[in-house]
């Protein structure tokens, strides 16, 4: 919870120093309109991430593991009206919460290491019926084979390694 007595002004500075100047952000959702994490549970709004930066709500912000969501496809990139790179502002987040905590490590890769994607698919089944497509998309999730074989090799990595807790799938 961020206590609002304690924000850092110079956060801007800290986190986004390659992301375009975020200032010019006026939260038009555009970024927000076309990105495929913000369908997702809980949403990825990057509008809402460039607001916390900008009040400098620090702690609020390293507790947020909404940027581990973006899928790195770049459609936010094309779609700023205001040279914001949205996109950037993710990865830019994901290096500063690691930075601050190197045993840091999100839950969004314990999805990854359970089911293959950062997002649970259970609710895209309906809308994806109902564009006429199969309810499971063809990706590791409709592979249990291949998902067991990524798990082998993220098996042989430190970080699973040394956070057996972590990752009991
Ligand atoms: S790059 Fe990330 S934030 Fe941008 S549209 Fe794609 S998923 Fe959303
Ligand atoms: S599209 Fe650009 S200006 Fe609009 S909310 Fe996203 S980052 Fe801000």
């Amino acid at each position: 919870m961020q206590n609002l007595t304690e924000v850092n002004g110079d956060l801007w500075r800290e986190v986004t120093e390659r992301c375009g100047d975020i200032r010019r952000c006026f939260s038009c959702s555009t970024c927000v309109s076309g990105c495929p994490a913000a369908e997702g549970s809980p949403p990825l709004f990057v509008r809402n991430l460039v607001t916390k930066i900008l009040l400098g709500l620090e702690e609020s912000l390293l507790e947020d593991e909404t940027p581990w969501l973006c899928v790195t496809c770049s459609a936010c990139e094309e779609m700023c009206p205001m040279g914001v790179h949205p996109f950037e502002i993710c990865l830019a987040i994901r290096r500063w919460q690691v930075s601050k905590d190197d045993s840091y490590i999100p839950a969004a890769v314990a999805e990854i290491f359970e089911r293959g994607h950062t997002q649970a698919l259970d609710s895209v089944g309906d809308k994806r019926r109902a564009l006429g497509l199969e309810e499971v998309p063809p990706t590791i999730a409709r592979f249990p084979g291949l998902l067991e074989r990524f798990r082998e090799m993220l098996r042989e990595t430190e970080l699973v390694r040394n956070n057996e807790y972590m990752f009991g799938g």
